[in-house]
């Protein structure tokens, strides 16, 4: 009999949704996080009375009615709508791409105008796009390419338009209406009190140990439990035998300032190539906070450099057969599950996370009924 049912490796939701299912079922955790907090990257620190996004602006959406009830039946969730606004030589546009954007662009005032617009500038770019740069300006013409999406992408990827994935870019809406909702997901908000509040509900009951990392004593850890969940990065797991997976790196300033509001949105992105950083964060209106104070975050994409905190993985061709090696000898640890975004390789938003190990934890407990 060893000391627990499942180790827990990392407690970002991926771990916390598996904690949850197995609580149910009167199964023991034990987590295991590197850092000094439990969370992953939805952990929000409080600053001033502020519930600060420290490893960058989370905004939860879903379409699935079954993400959405479990999340709300842990957390109670406000009704923030994501509307980013994009700063560029001294001009602000409405995100996403739709007809507020079209008008201050052009002036124009209906749809078919907008349309007209777009068909003139996108005359170039014949058959499928074969890259990012093409799949934009197909999608919303050269203007708003060059001013919006060019700089901001070349800053957040650190390459060339043209030699990246055009599915990247797809992700964003492009809307002939006047609706600023950054996403099409039905279901949309924050939750009250920030996410360590949904956080804590999850992992209620397992034993966590934060500062401790599971690689560097593993025998040890595996020798305590029945299973591992395994959610830190794979090619770690398997002692970069292959080579190392590639990420985007992010750095982030965060600064205290003594006024009330700064720049009057969550979410300003600065889309010129000469700005460094990507876009600037004032947490408070995630919340619709009215504290004397606030708290901004200034985001610089960074180039990844072993060791340092992976955030998004680079989806590429080599990357993705580097990865389907790993997957491979991940397929033969018998005892060991691997998932969310560090174990799986994948861009992968917070609902689509909760999704999966919702799938794996029915799966794991389905026997018990
Ligand atoms: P993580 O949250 O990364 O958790 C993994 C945990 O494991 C970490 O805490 C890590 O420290 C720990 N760990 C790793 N290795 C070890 C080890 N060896 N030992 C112990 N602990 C270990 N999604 C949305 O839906 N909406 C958004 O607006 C949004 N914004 C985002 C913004 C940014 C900048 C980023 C990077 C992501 C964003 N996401 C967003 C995606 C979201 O963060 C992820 O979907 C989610 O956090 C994934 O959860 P996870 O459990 O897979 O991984
Ligand atoms: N993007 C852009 N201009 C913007 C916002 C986004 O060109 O003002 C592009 C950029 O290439 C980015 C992609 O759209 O990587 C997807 O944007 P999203 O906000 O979904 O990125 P996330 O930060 O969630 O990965």
């Amino acid at each position: 009999m060893k000391k627990y049912d499942y180790i827990l490796v990392g407690s970002g939701l991926f771990a916390g949704v598996f904690a949850w299912y197995a609580k149910q079922h009167h199964k023991t955790c034990l987590v295991l996080e590197k850092r000094d907090h439990i969370g992953g990257n939805l952990y929000c620190e409080d600053i001033a009375g502020i519930h600060v996004h420290k490893y960058g602006a989370h905004i939860f959406h879903t379409s699935n009615k079954r993400v959405w009830d479990f999340v709300n039946s842990l957390a109670e969730f406000n009704r923030y709508t994501n509307s980013p606004m994009a700063y560029y030589k001294g001009e602000m546009y409405n995100m996403p791409f739709n007809m507020n954007t079209f008008h201050k662009l052009w002036g124009v005032c209906t749809p078919k105008e907008a349309m007209e617009k777009i068909q003139e500038q996108r005359a170039g770019i014949q058959g499928e796009p074969r890259n990012l740069e093409e799949q934009a300006i197909s999608l919303v013409g050269r203007d708003i390419y060059e001013r919006l999406i060019k700089g901001y992408t070349e800053k957040q990827w650190g390459r060339d338009c043209k030699d990246l994935p055009s599915f990247i870019i797809r992700r964003l809406p492009v809307r002939y209406i006047y609706d600023n909702n950054y996403f099409n997901d039905r279901y949309q908000g924050i939750p009250i009190g920030g996410y360590n509040v949904l956080i804590d509900q999850l992992f209620q009951g397992c034993e966590i140990r934060t500062k401790t990392d599971f690689l560097d004593n593993r025998e040890y850890y595996v020798s305590l439990g029945e299973k591992i969940v395994y959610t830190g990065t794979i090619d770690g797991y398997f002692h970069y035998q292959f080579g190392n997976l590639e990420y985007r790196s992010l750095r982030f300033e965060t600064e205290l300032l003594d006024e009330p509001n700064y720049q009057g949105n969550a979410v300003v992105n600065y889309t010129e190539r000469e700005i460094p950083y990507t876009r600037i964060i004032e947490h408070k209106h995630f919340e619709f906070g009215t504290q004397e104070k606030t708290v901004i975050t200034r985001e610089y994409p960074e180039e990844w450099k072993p060791g340092m905190e992976p955030y998004y993985p680079v989806n590429d061709e080599k990357n993705a057969e580097l990865y389907a090696k790993y997957a491979k000898l991940a397929q033969k640890e018998s005892n060991v599950i691997f998932g969310g975004r560090l174990a799986e390789y994948k861009y992968y938003d917070m609902d689509k996370v909760i999704e999966s190990a919702m799938v794996c934890a029915e799966a794991e407990f389905a026997e018990e009924g």
